[in-house]
């Protein structure tokens, strides 16, 4: 039985508030013992908090193993590709969490690292503090790309705009980890053990979920519960193998 990598808002969720058929999904899942682990750029939250956040819309038998978000990804290559372990950080618990369980030290002074995923509370002294590491040598380690945040009736600064801002202050690039690149695919391989071939990506978005998932030769299946719908296929260009319009379709 393949491995399901499944994107999380938009494709489990909205918000708060659960997608029709997810929850149905995921019963299906662990009835049949189909392994699956929900694959996310969201670098905010720690896995007890994805737990909770799931939990209380209502799905069942979730577990902090089933996750591996963005910011674990960008702690893992960071440790895998850069010398030095001591970091500085914009982001929030979630992050927070990933950078120490790979092993660094966070620091106020003589960053290795400086990691930018989400901090809603970022501020102008938070990013000058940074921006200070950096051209004193840190790497820039962004841990997604995203340049919007989708929030009920609009958006929000996504975490890719903020990176983007200290690439252009330091005039050098961040490595690109969170998806469409293949950065945190090859992480979460490496880390739940798989191969490409063993794996599905589940998303709703084309431009992220599907195309790492065409750039890299993994299986895909999208579902139009979120950002994209079946006409963007042709206008963007990107094919996955399946199109759903509600997960109880795999069932
Ligand atoms: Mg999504």
């Amino acid at each position: 039985m393949k491995t399901y990598l499944i994107d999380l808002d938009g494709t489990m969720y909205r918000g708060s508030q659960i997608i029709p058929g997810a929850k149905e999904f995921i019963d299906a899942l662990l009835a049949r013992k189909q392994p699956f682990v929900f694959l996310t750029n969201n670098a905010k939250r720690t896995l007890a908090q994805n737990v909770e956040h799931m939990v209380n819309m209502g799905f069942t038998g979730i577990e902090e193993k089933h996750f591996f978000t963005s910011a674990m990804a960008a702690a893992r290559y960071a440790a895998a590709h850069y010398e030095g372990n001591k970091a500085y950080y914009i982001g929030q618990d979630g992050l927070k969490e990933a950078l120490l369980n790979c092993g660094f030290t966070l620091c106020e002074e003589q960053a290795d690292f400086v990691f930018v995923g989400l901090d809603v509370e970022g501020t102008y002294e938070k990013y000058s503090k940074a921006l200070e590491h950096l051209l004193h040598g840190a790497q820039l380690i962004g841990t997604n790309n995203d340049r919007l945040l989708a929030k009920p009736g609009g958006f929000n600064v996504g975490n890719g705009s903020i990176v983007a801002m200290f690439e252009y202050a330091i005039g050098k690039p961040s490595p690109k980890i969170g998806k469409p690149y293949a950065p945190i695919l090859e992480e979460a391989l490496k880390y739940f053990g798989l191969k490409k071939e063993d794996c599905i990506l589940l998303g709703d978005n084309l431009e992220t979920d599907i195309l790492l998932g065409v750039d890299n030769g993994v299986e895909s299946i999208m579902v139009t519960s979120g950002v994209h719908s079946k006409e963007d296929v042709e206008r963007l260009q990107i094919y996955p193998n399946r199109i759903v319009e509600d997960l109880r379709e795999l069932i």
